[in-house]
């Protein structure tokens, strides 16, 4: 077995990783830190648990420790980081000097030499990791993921640019409240309402998507070449990401090649059977009602994004829009670094 440690555990993404690394295959948990305000504490009493499932038996009596690579007592091979950005920036690279660093973190994203990797989309750029160690004399190493709202799109995206010239993509998001974190929206803010503002999340969107579509030659990425214009907006859901995307090819296209091209994308994740890998990582839903966060956001356990109301759009040549529903705490954060290990620790442990 691994040994994993969990940064970041009390929070929003650290208890997803709690749920989904219980009773894993191939990783043990062992370690738990968070902020000095809960280290020393065991893990139930320093953690206001908000997910559905109970909290598993196996974590409660854990000791959490403080976040930092000499408070590690058990031997860990991997920390999965859901810190918060500002301080993932400094402790992050702390910890890579040992140990494997999953992070969920927007931090260390798009350095160079930094892998930022969806295992279905870029799993070549874990190609990086050898210059990363090399640069930073670091005996281990750091993988990161994208923002919740880009995996969903990039994953929806995929199958199109690998068949399709694409000349430009309009996206318009309607995010749920656990994006933000435990504390982050008020409820003041948020019933009865949206927020047309997530700060940073637009910028992130348009960078990160055009990163992960793009090509790596060995030394450096080249961004996939077509323009993307995004709008974040908060709206009152509990989990799960919604968006309204548009897109514009070079080439006249029929609907049903782009449809059954989503519908029968599989790519390394399925054909090495990981255990997080969902069976389809795109869902198509025919009904004109789908697909919804309440409805759609646990398709294949949360992994899976699903796609609707695909068709053609009737006031621009050459273009088609769609709906899509991804879980942003699974498939966007915490499942996302789950199955960027279980690939690592596939191809390169
Ligand atoms: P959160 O619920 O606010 O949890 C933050 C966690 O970090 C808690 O465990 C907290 O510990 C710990 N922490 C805070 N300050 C610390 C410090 N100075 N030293 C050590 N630990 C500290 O936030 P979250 O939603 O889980 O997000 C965590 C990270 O994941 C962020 O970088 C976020 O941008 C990213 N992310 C989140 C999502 C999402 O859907 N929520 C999606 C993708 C990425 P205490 O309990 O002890 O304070």
């Amino acid at each position: 077995m691994v040994k994993v440690g969990v940064l970041g555990a009390t929070g929003m993404v650290g208890q997803r990783f709690i749920q989904l690394l219980s009773n894993h295959p191939d990783f043990e948990l062992t370690t738990l830190a968070a902020s000095s305000r809960s280290a020393g504490k065991r893990y139930e009493d320093a953690t206001t648990w908000y997910l559905n499932d109970a909290m598993p038996e196996e974590v409660k009596d854990i000791v959490v420790c403080d976040t930092t690579p000499e408070a590690m007592s058990n031997d860990v091979d991997i920390v999965f980081s859901s810190l918060p950005t500002e301080f993932a920036a400094k402790v992050e690279k702390e910890f890579a000097k040992d140990y494997v660093v999953a992070s969920n973190a927007s931090a260390m994203r798009m350095k160079k030499n930094i892998p930022l990797v969806i295992p279905e989309v870029n799993p070549e750029y874990l190609d990086m990791i050898d210059a990363q160690q090399k640069e930073n004399n670091w005996d281990g190493f750091i993988v990161t993921n994208p923002n919740c709202s880009t995996i969903a799109l990039t994953l929806s995206l995929k199958p199109i640019a690998d068949n399709f010239d694409i000349k430009s993509i309009r996206v318009s998001t309607m995010q749920a409240i656990s994006g933000a974190g435990y504390n982050g929206v008020p409820s003041m803010a948020i019933v009865d309402n949206l927020v047309p503002y997530i700060g940073s999340e637009e910028e992130k969107m348009e960078s990160e998507t055009l990163h992960l579509l793009g090509n790596y030659d060995g030394e450096k990425v080249t961004d996939a070449n077509f323009k993307l214009s995004a709008s974040c907006h908060r709206v009152p859901v509990i989990d799960g990401h919604t968006e309204a995307v548009f897109i514009e090819l070079e080439d006249d296209f029929e609907l049903e090649d782009i449809k059954n091209k989503m519908a029968n994308f599989k790519a390394l994740p399925q054909e090495l059977n990981l255990f997080s890998a969902p069976e389809n990582p795109v869902i198509i839903k025919d009904e004109d009602y789908r697909p919804q966060p309440r409805m759609d956001r646990n398709a294949g356990n949360g992994m899976s994004v699903s796609v609707g109301r695909l068709r053609k759009d009737q006031a621009f040549d050459k273009s088609f829009k769609y709906v899509l529903v991804g879980h942003n705490t699974i498939r966007g954060a915490a499942g996302a670094s789950v199955l960027n290990a279980e690939l690592i620790n596939d191809k390169i442990l």
